[in-house]
């Protein structure tokens, strides 16, 4: 890992994470809330889809929710997620966020037992792959809170 200051990371989709400055900093979730109705979004958007106002600020959503349902999958993720080789089982799960929304996540857990609704969780990034300008792409992924 002492490398990775070298190494420049970009996320998965502009508009959805915003990456740490420095080691010191925090990840985050992207999103939008509309000043007229008040209806929160995880990624950035222009347009409000319940009042179609385009009235919308951007805001970090909570690095912290909870785990609202689960489940583990025994087949590989569609694209752009990329299978581990081989393939191991992995957690995907909707996080109930403080601001009122809930947005689906791959969980660094796989074992059932050791999940359960309620608990608390907190974002993290994972590296996806590199891309061909030999960039670190990254996504986000939620762990239990020890
Ligand atoms: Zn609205």
């Amino acid at each position: 890992m002492s490398k990775s200051t070298a190494e420049k990371q970009v996320p998965i989709k502009e508009g959805m994470i915003k990456l740490p400055a420095s080691p010191k900093e925090q990840p985050s979730l992207l999103g939008s809330k509309c000043r007229s109705c008040g209806e929160t979004y995880f990624i950035r958007r222009s347009r409000c889809e319940q009042c179609q106002s385009g009235d919308l600020e951007h805001i970090e959503l909570s690095r912290r929710g909870k785990l609202y349902s689960y489940s583990i999958m025994y087949y590989p993720a569609p694209p752009p997620y990329k299978p581990s080789d081989p393939f191991v089982p992995y957690g995907l799960g909707w996080i109930e966020l403080p601001e009122g929304l809930a947005v689906l996540s791959h969980l660094t857990e796989n074992d059932p037992d050791k999940l359960r609704v309620g608990m608390e969780m907190e974002l993290i990034l994972d590296e996806l792959e590199k891309d061909e300008m030999g960039n670190k792409v990254m996504y986000y992924k939620f762990r239990p809170v020890k």
